[in-house]
């Protein structure tokens, strides 16, 4: 059974390693095995344990400083690793600790999107043993984004997860606190409008002005009927002012997928739809990124 044929959550198991290790010795796997844990307290875990000699390469990304486990220990996925690994079953297991937090989330995705890049045919099983159900679940849909055949499937993944995820939060905390078409700016008059809350399209001239205010045209039936990221992550002077903000920056899916460029595609384009801003992720760009900010930004539309 080839495990990661299929896109489901299926082949994900959550095991100890005693029981992982029990359960490779009786899978059928056919190729040597290559082991990959990535565990920031590998030593309490690992005490005492056999490790099955099916295993020929063993590697451990871990801060631990136990030096029985030197040899193992890497940094991150290098070629060296790649080259070992290649042409090996390879199974990944990912311990969260109770001390780890959401960089030690984005450590591991990332090593995911190494180890997928390279060797994503090779990896056969996956362990996932995480008692936080959210960064559980960054990590699942990370391991589903990077089954996607295509940069667009991916991103397009992240994206609507990431949306949705924000939609359900607003919603669930009620921000905006809209009655009768006026959110809660529009009545504390903390708005340029008094109606329907910011969803006004608006473009800069030459002096840098604002012109052309209108309602957006995506906004019908009162509704948005697309998925713009940078109005989602948008909160306006009221909101800020109660502390309420988020960054693309600080999203730990879309910090992980989407590098320094593409987070400022994600937070400046406003107004505009779901499938533009998916084709500018996917523009190639090699401009460094300094250069990139200052020549992009007066295209950039940035909402009041
Ligand atoms: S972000 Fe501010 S202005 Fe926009 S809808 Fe929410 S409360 Fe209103
Ligand atoms: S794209 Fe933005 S401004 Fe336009 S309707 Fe949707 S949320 Fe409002």
């Amino acid at each position: 059974m080839d495990i990661m044929k299929k896109i489901n959550r299926d082949f994900i198991i959550k095991q100890s390693y005693e029981r992982l290790f029990s359960y490779v010795i009786n899978y059928p796997f056919v190729r040597n095995i290559s082991f990959i844990a990535i565990d920031s307290e590998i030593d309490n875990n690992m005490s005492k344990l056999d490790m099955p000699k099916k295993i020929k390469n063993f590697f451990i990304t871990s801060k631990s400083k136990n030096i029985k486990l030197k040899s193992m220990l890497i940094k991150k996925i290098t070629k060296r690793i790649i080259k070992k690994v290649e042409n090996t079953d390879i199974i990944v297991s990912i311990f969260i600790n109770d001390n780890d937090n959401s960089n030690t989330i984005k450590e591991i995705i990332n090593i995911l999107i190494a180890l997928f890049n390279a060797q994503r045919d090779n990896i056969k099983l996956i362990n996932i043993k995480c008692d936080n159900d959210n960064y559980y679940n960054y990590i699942m849909d990370s391991i589903i984004a990077l089954q996607f055949q295509t940069k667009r499937e991916q991103y397009e993944y992240i994206y609507d997860i990431t949306c949705d995820e924000l939609d359900k939060h607003f919603e669930k905390e009620n921000f905006c606190d809209f009655q009768n078409d006026r959110c809660i700016a529009n009545r504390n008059k903390m708005s340029s409008k008094d109606i329907m809350g910011c969803c006004y399209s608006f473009t800069y001239n030459v002096l840098g002005d604002i012109k052309n205010k209108k309602i957006c045209k995506f906004l019908k039936g009162k509704k948005c009927t697309t998925k713009c990221m940078a109005c989602k992550l948008y909160t306006c002077k009221y909101l800020r002012s109660k502390g309420i903000t988020f960054k693309a920056k600080d999203n730990v899916l879309l910090s992980s997928f989407f590098n320094k460029k593409q987070l400022r595609v994600l937070s400046c384009n406003y107004f505009i739809s779901k499938e533009e801003i998916i084709e500018k992720l996917l523009e190639k760009n090699y401009m460094p990124y300094i250069i990139y900010y200052i020549m992009c930004k007066e295209y950039i539309t940035v909402k009041q």
